[in-house]
């Protein structure tokens, strides 16, 4: 049985995201999205509505499974006893940081393999930042995030307009 990791932010999860997750699935038994809980770095979601709209996502994907985790990705891995971290790749500004990282966990675990799989073209251009600016600009998400979150992205972020007024 194999399982692997699929590591990352998802502040908020992205069709881009989403087309790596399900490209990824098709070369294991169990994939789960793991949501890294970073103190140091600050999101724009909160933990729990970035594990909801995972959830709602994936909803119908028995083999798919949303947890959070602190600490070391590699750590997180071995104690899954997964054989892979799969990571998307963009464009090659993305490279360096995913070359060194994944560099690190094979020196931290000789046995977890990075596994990267290449932007679909369409969704090249998208990323988790570029969908929180144009929420915070009133801009049209439609096809940057998967359709069945789409409203509740733009309420959630309503909300925080309003707390924040
Ligand atoms: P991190 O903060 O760890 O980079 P992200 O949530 O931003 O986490 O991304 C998680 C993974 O998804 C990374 O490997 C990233 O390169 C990949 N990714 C993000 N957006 C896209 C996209 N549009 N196409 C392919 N891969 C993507």
């Amino acid at each position: 049985m194999a399982t692997f990791v699929c590591p990352g932010s998802f502040d908020p999860i992205t069709n881009g995201h989403y087309d790596i997750i399900l490209r990824a699935l098709v070369h294991c038994d169990n994939l789960i999205v793991a949501v890294g809980d970073n103190k140091a770095k600050k999101s724009f979601f909160t933990l729990e509505e970035k594990i909801m709209l995972l959830n709602k996502v994936f909803m119908d994907y028995k083999s798919i499974k949303i947890e959070s985790f602190t600490g070391l990705t590699e750590e997180f891995a071995r104690s899954k006893n997964a054989t892979a971290l799969v990571r998307g790749l963009r464009a090659l500004s993305d490279f360096e940081f995913e070359f060194q990282m994944a560099l690190l966990n094979r020196k931290l675990n000789p046995n977890l393999e990075t596994l990267f799989i290449m932007t679909n073209a369409d969704y090249s251009y998208i990323s988790s930042a570029a969908v929180r600016e144009l929420l915070l600009n009133n801009g049209d998400i439609t096809g940057m995030v998967p359709d069945c979150i789409k409203n509740d992205i733009i309420s959630l972020c309503e909300e925080k307009r309003i707390g924040n007024r």
